[in-house]
């Protein structure tokens, strides 16, 4: 008894329309959907370049698909060249860019050259097919308009859940399974829609079937699942990026940036833990401060990048044999400290000695096949040292003696009963 106009009769027209158009009225809904996740969602993509990119392709897709959907449910407002053509050519570009947006997101090989002419292809032919017929409704072509238009979005969509699937992701990010679910459905009802349409009823405006709202409908859940599958792996991959940072900083804490090697905290602090467990298990502690022989003259002839390398070569010499739990570190300029816990002063000599040869014997490609040598001094923790620097002090003193006794030697430091 009631019409759809009379029940909405006390509403404003505009929406009366919307009310009257349900097609109409989940594109204006899709329409600001879209805004708003863009709007809420980008800010937080500006951390890594991935981020950064994917929020250019997927920004610049949407406003496209913002511009077509508003011109497609302007239908009957705006001229057809505007409101068919330009609206699906928006669309279909739109959503290309907003699934190549997807392949970086998820670091995926890039989408095929077959989708951007596939893409152009439709565009091409959606146009032909309107100006065959470019009445006010334009239903003689609807159907084939509705096919090149939509058959291209269903292989570009399918295409993409079958990327995502090869890449083989370990457990699948829950990201990546709203994009593939979002993906699947726009294939199918891309797919489904121009078949569907077979069984409606005459040339019809496409925008009044049953078909059509069912489409669009869909496409508003499907762009929403898309959009926070592609925010969830932007952010994954933004927390990763942080959490690769922080621990690459982390690492710089501890390592000498020259040489690779324990920086001179990294050994001090070392140091402390182990002076006290040899205290608390009564084992001995030895520490070694070698310092290479003339280095100043190497820097004076060969220049101060040769000197660097020499010293990047030297620290890997000194390294051959060592125990895991030995510690070598640079100390400062041209001089490194080794912690060896569990290790006598007799076979500190040993170790010594070991790296007095090795050094003496490597031949150093920063010099041409020159050579460096080393002076060691070594000292053994006490039970009356107050800290590690105790020892350190004392390997120092070693060190000079042996540098005082011609070089490339270790020196064992002074027992008490000799200091005194
Ligand atoms: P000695 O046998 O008595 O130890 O003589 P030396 O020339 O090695 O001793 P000295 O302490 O006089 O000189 C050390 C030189 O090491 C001076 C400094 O320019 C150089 N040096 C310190 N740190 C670095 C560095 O990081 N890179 C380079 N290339 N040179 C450095
Ligand atoms: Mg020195
Ligand atoms: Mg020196």
């Amino acid at each position: 008894m009631y019409g759809t106009a009379s029940r909405y009769r006390s509403l404003p027209n505009g929406l009366e329309f919307f009310l009257s158009n349900p097609a109409q009225t989940l594109l204006a809904a899709m329409i600001v959907q879209m805004t708003v996740l863009g709007v809420v969602s980008y800010p937080a993509w500006s951390v890594t370049d991935v981020g950064r990119e994917t929020r250019r392709l997927t920004s610049r897709g949407a406003i496209a698909v913002i511009v077509g959907l508003a011109l497609m449910s302007a239908r009957g407002v705006v001229h057809g060249a505007a409101s068919i053509v330009v609206a699906n050519a928006l669309l279909l570009s739109g959503y290309r860019n907003i699934f190549t947006g997807v392949y970086v997101a998820f670091g995926l090989p890039p989408p095929p050259a077959w989708e951007r002419w596939l893409t152009r292809l439709a565009i091409v032919a959606v146009a032909a097919l309107w100006a065959a017929d470019p009445s006010a409704d334009a239903t003689l072509f609807a159907q084939p308009r509705l096919l090149v238009a939509s058959l291209p979005m269903a292989a570009i969509s399918g295409y993409l859940v079958v990327t995502l699937m090869r890449k083989r992701m370990r457990p699948w990010p829950l990201g990546a399974r709203y994009v593939a679910t979002a993906a699947a459905f726009g294939c199918v009802t891309n797919a489904g829609r121009p078949v569907a349409f077979l069984f409606v009823d005459g040339h019809v405006d496409p925008l009044k079937t049953p078909v059509a709202i069912v489409a669009v409908g869909s496409a508003l859940g499907s762009s929403l699942l898309l959009y926070i599958g592609i925010a969830m792996q932007v952010e994954t991959r933004a927390r990763e990026h942080l959490e690769h940072k922080n621990e690459q900083l982390s690492q710089q804490a501890f390592t000498d940036g020259l040489t690779g090697l324990a920086n001179r905290r990294h050994l001090e602090d070392t140091a402390l833990i182990e002076l006290a467990r040899s205290r608390r298990h009564g084992w001995p502690l030895t520490v070694l401060l070698i310092d290479v022989d003339h280095f100043k003259r190497v820097n004076d002839r060969f220049g101060h990048a040769t000197g660097d390398a020499v010293l990047r070569e030297t620290a890997k010499s000194m390294l051959i044999g060592l125990r895991s739990h030995d510690m070598l570190a640079r100390w400062g300029g041209e001089e490194f400290a080794l912690l060896l816990p569990h290790c006598s002063p007799a076979d500190a000599e040993q170790v010594a000695q070991r790296i007095l040869t090795s050094v003496r014997q490597a031949t150093l490609p920063a010099l041409e096949g020159g050579h460096v040598t080393v002076s060691i001094g070594i000292a053994a923790a006490r039970d009356d040292d107050d800290d590690f620097h105790a020892v350190l002090r004392r390997a120092d003193r070693a060190l000079y003696r042996a540098k005082d006794a011609g070089r490339n030697q270790f020196k064992l430091s002074e027992q008490p009963e000799q200091a005194a």
